[in-house]
């Protein structure tokens, strides 16, 4: 399974030998995702027809060269007003929000959101937010929570390596599906049970999105 992401397949091991030198204490640390989990997109798509039918590093050249990513981030978030059911769940002493993308316009979107008071991390793709949350816990925040809760409207990967994060970091995942209506409010945030039809279903999107970009 380490296979995908890794070719250290030492690097379990050392994972697992460092997380039992922490302290588990008994609070839940929240990891949260950016897009779509905390500022939707869909009014971008639907002023800027081009982003409509691009996505990833399509999506990204649209918006330095045909937007100019310091014009589209002022017009799409900056006095952007955006739900606050999960904002108000972070603070600086107990979440991380973890974005994957182009690291200047993640840092500008966080900044023109006021959400630079609290910890964030860009990384370069999804996948990679699985490696980034075992090294966050263990080098960053040096305790082991008893709970991580992940919000994200993409959460399939986190669903697949679960099992992963849980015995590298001897913690418990509970991961939350997150789904908004525009900037509005949110449709739903449902935790993904273990075993369950919707569990398996993101298992599914996980192995398929990762055999399309491999
Ligand atoms: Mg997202």
């Amino acid at each position: 399974m380490m296979a995908h992401l890794t070719s250290n397949i030492g690097l379990v091991d050392s994972f697992i030998i460092e997380s039992r030198r922490l302290i588990k204490i008994d609070v839940s640390h929240i990891i949260c995702d950016l897009d779509d989990t905390l500022c939707s997109r869909r009014a971008q798509m639907r002023n800027e027809p081009l982003l409509k039918t691009n996505r990833g590093d399509a999506w990204n050249a649209i918006v330095f060269n045909e937007l100019w990513a310091h014009d589209f981030i002022l017009e799409h978030y900056e006095w952007i007003e955006i739900p606050q059911d999960i904002l108000t769940l972070l603070t600086k002493e107990d979440s991380l929000i973890l974005t994957a993308g182009i690291r200047i316009l993640q840092e500008l979107k966080i900044r023109s959101l006021n959400l630079d008071n609290l910890n964030s991390r860009v990384v370069a793709s999804w996948l990679d937010k699985i490696l980034e949350t075992i090294y966050y816990v263990l080098f960053d925040l040096k305790f082991i929570p008893e709970i991580i809760e992940i919000y994200e409207d993409r959460p399939h990967h986190f669903v697949r390596y679960r099992e992963l994060i849980e015995t590298c970091l001897w913690t418990k995942l509970k991961v939350l599906l997150v789904e908004m209506n525009w900037n509005q409010w949110y449709k739903k945030i449902e935790e993904i049970i273990s075993g369950s039809p919707l569990e398996r279903a993101q298992i599914q999107k996980s192995i398929l999105s990762q055999e399309s970009t491999s």
